[in-house]
């Protein structure tokens, strides 16, 4: 379904408007970077975003999109330089304001406008999504020497499926969202404490370094490490209300865990937790790759056989969702300050 203000748009276009659209010229590239260093130059504090085809690297009408994002308010401020610079603007409207002319061949369509934010979404999506944007390169060279109308209306149908995809699949960091520390937890064994000064040395990505840690810097043997990673996930506990949600979700959606951490308890985290309601557990230490790499995000997917826009994700660490939602991902960031319970009623809304 298109918007009434794609629908006026396209009505304006002329019957015989033809679409050219030629093979991407990496010149566009240097234009684009010396156009936006021009801004920066009297702008400074302008976030400047080159966005289009050219900025995608694929075929297009060889023009450059170029946008400087500010509020509408501080417009005033910035005009009268980017007017030396560009000369009178072609349009001037309340939200943006736009100018055209052309630069070593290229046209150039430059706007001072408020961010564009659906925009800078499709951009995004396409950026990170190179299947998505290989069937948009390809929907684009299929248009060539057609009507500029049918073009128009078939990138815009386009760019609503993919924003407006239905959510298949949940993916859940593990702590910090399933699963939290409980709350004055004391440690009284030998094997509670040294369960705590292994979980200091977490922070290895590497499984192998930390066995070797544990050995060395701590002196345990083998069978001390065991006995020890036991009581790791002991002092854990579930976040309930999530967890009696899964059963009703698991109808609609599949589930998986994505965390961040070693192998060395694992198995003991998985018998204390009982994670088999979820379709797919993805350790990174046993992939070799952590969050916020997006390949584990792109596996996780290829595992559920959904695309990233196909899930929502939560975490509580804010770059692991940035990564997610680069590659499209719906997102629900569980930010420590905030309450569970209203995160959770968050979460409610979104799987409604
Ligand atoms: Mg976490």
């Amino acid at each position: 379904m298109l918007t009434p203000g794609e629908i006026d748009y396209l009505n304006k276009i002329p019957k015989d408007k033809k679409v050219k659209v030629y093979p991407f010229d990496p010149k566009a590239t240097e234009v684009a970077e010396e156009t936006a260093n021009s801004i920066h130059k009297i702008h400074p504090d302008l976030e400047i975003k080159h966005m289009g085809a050219s900025a995608l690297k694929i075929s297009g009408q060889n023009d450059i999109d170029i946008y400087a994002l500010s509020n509408s308010k501080h417009f005033d401020k910035y005009l009268p330089r980017l007017v030396k610079l560009f000369g009178e603007p072609l349009h001037k409207h309340k939200t943006f304001v736009e100018w055209k002319f052309k630069k070593s061949g290229f046209d150039i369509e430059f706007y001072l406008t408020e961010p564009p934010k659906e925009h800078i979404k499709i951009f995004e999506l396409l950026k990170n999504n190179p299947d998505l944007l290989k069937e948009y390169e390809n929907l684009k060279a299929s248009m060539n020497g057609k009507s500029f109308k049918e073009y128009q209306e078939k990138k815009y149908e386009f760019y609503h499926r993919i924003l407006d995809t239905k959510i298949k699949a949940i993916l859940f960091d593990m702590v910090g969202v399933l699963i939290f520390k409980k709350v004055g937890y004391i440690v009284k064994t030998k094997e509670e404490i040294n369960a705590e000064n292994i979980e200091r040395l977490f922070n290895h990505l590497d499984d192998q370094k930390l066995i070797s840690d544990i050995k060395i810097k701590l002196n345990l043997s083998d069978s001390e490490r065991e006995n020890a990673c036991r009581f790791i996930p002991e002092k854990y506990e579930r976040f309930e209300k999530l967890w009696t949600f899964l059963p009703k979700l698991k109808e609609k959606y599949k589930l998986a865990v994505i965390n961040n951490g070693n192998s060395v308890a694992l198995r003991y985290w998985k018998e204390k937790f009982d994670f088999n309601i979820f379709d797919l557990f993805i350790n990174s230490a046993v992939e070799g790759i952590k969050k916020p790499n997006p390949k584990i995000f792109l596996l996780a997917c290829k595992k559920l056989n959904v695309e990233p826009n196909e899930c929502l994700f939560m975490d509580d660490s804010s770059e692991n969702i940035e990564s997610a939602k680069n590659l499209g991902m719906k997102t629900i960031w569980w930010n420590k300050e905030e309450d569970k319970l209203s995160l959770m009623s968050k979460f409610e809304k979104n799987v409604n």
